[in-house]
């Protein structure tokens, strides 16, 4: 008998954190604006909050497993066949189903890096290789290397545009080029959880690049732009033997009745919602502007935040930001990433980032 208790796999007792971003509060507890979960700033809308209420009535029930009223109208709203949707638990957890059904030992997944943290986790829990393929000096992906990278043991493939953290979105051209050089048996995601806040006009168009080829599925989410990351729902576009392994593998009943209800009024309020992301997208030029301003090589970004290449002065930077009342994401030694939030939030940043530019 062990005195250790069950043996763990390996893989799992190995596995990276997922850093969350870290409660609005500074060091000494003072309430601080959070800008480090690219979260919106913004409260849910009235519309949304009361289908929540009314939703609450019934919460002794199980949820609609398939979502099929939010599947309805996602179908409608992206004008895709039903059968080619699956919802999930946050995007976060259909990105581990597509893992899942993807890949297992020996088998490779290819990603940028830097890029979502959450990338290497999913693949490790999977029990698959990742191949972090490195960013190019501009901060973008570098299609080149990573259709490179791509072996006889490559199963999944993950683009994320814009890229978190550091916020450029792909290209059409690239991407068609790209998606020529890979197998066809190879998946490739796109993961374009901050498209809404893409303004980018050479932008790939996910819908039209998954429609013409069977091996790209999209990855969305009404965390961002549509305010509900408190919520966890998320979805896949796909062909459908692909998005029936994903619907296959999900947690049972894991997008609450709650979710399904506020995203079906969220895509019914689309309207109000582009407004606000209108609105932070000109708030993001704004930070953008001002930081260059000040004298900072800020990449382009195409999402709801800024990249700020720190390196050793990573930690110190963030912790006076936190001192000045917002919390803000570093990333170990490499650098920041701060949400375009709130004007005052956005405003208190860009005061730290202009003393220790000068
Ligand atoms: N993809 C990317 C690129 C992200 O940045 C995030 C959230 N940080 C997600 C997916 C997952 O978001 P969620 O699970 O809330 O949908």
């Amino acid at each position: 008998q062990s005195r250790h208790g069950p043996r763990l796999k390996a893989s799992v007792s190995s596995l990276p954190a997922y850093v969350p971003g870290r409660p609005a509060t500074a060091p000494d507890g003072r309430p601080a604006y959070k800008l480090s979960s690219n979260e919106n700033p913004y409260p849910p809308l009235p519309s949304v909050q009361a289908v929540l209420a009314s939703a609450l009535s019934d919460i002794n029930r199980y949820p609609d497993m398939g979502a099929s009223g939010l599947v309805a109208a996602l179908a409608a709203r992206l004008g895709v066949p039903a059968d080619h949707l699956a919802t999930g638990t946050g995007s976060v957890g259909v990105l581990q189903q597509f893992v899942q059904v993807t890949a297992g030992p020996g088998d490779e997944v290819v990603h940028a890096w830097r890029s979502f943290e959450a990338y290497p986790i999913v693949v490790q829990i999977g029990g698959a290789t990742g191949v972090p393929v490195p960013l190019t000096a501009d901060e973008r992906h570098d299609l080149d290397a990573m259709a490179a990278a791509i072996t006889e043991r490559t199963r999944l493939v993950l683009l994320c545009t814009p890229n978190n953290p550091t916020g450029p979105a792909l290209r059409q051209a690239e991407v068609d080029a790209f998606l020529d050089r890979v197998p066809g048996d190879v998946l490739v995601v796109l993961d374009e959880a901050y498209l809404e806040f893409n303004r980018d006009p050479e932008t790939v168009d996910g819908l039209a690049t998954y429609r013409d080829r069977p091996n790209v599925a999209l990855l969305r989410t009404f965390s961002k732009a549509y305010g509900l990351a408190g919520l966890r729902i998320g979805y896949a576009v796909a062909h459908p033997p692909v998005a029936a392994a994903l619907r296959a593998t999900a947690v049972p009943f894991g997008v609450s009745a709650l979710a399904q209800a506020a995203a079906v009024a969220s895509l019914a309020a689309e309207d109000e919602l582009r407004e606000r992301v209108d609105a932070l997208v000109v708030e993001r030029e704004r930070v953008v502007a001002a930081l260059r301003g000040q004298g900072w090589d800020v990449p382009e970004t195409q999402a709801n935040f800024v990249w700020l290449r720190l390196g050793e002065r990573t930690a110190s930077v963030a912790a006076e930001c936190e001192a000045a009342g917002v919390v803000v994401r570093p990333f170990g030694n490499e650098g920041i990433r701060v949400t375009v939030g709130e004007r005052e939030a956005n405003d208190l940043f860009l005061g730290v980032a202009a003393s220790a530019a000068g």
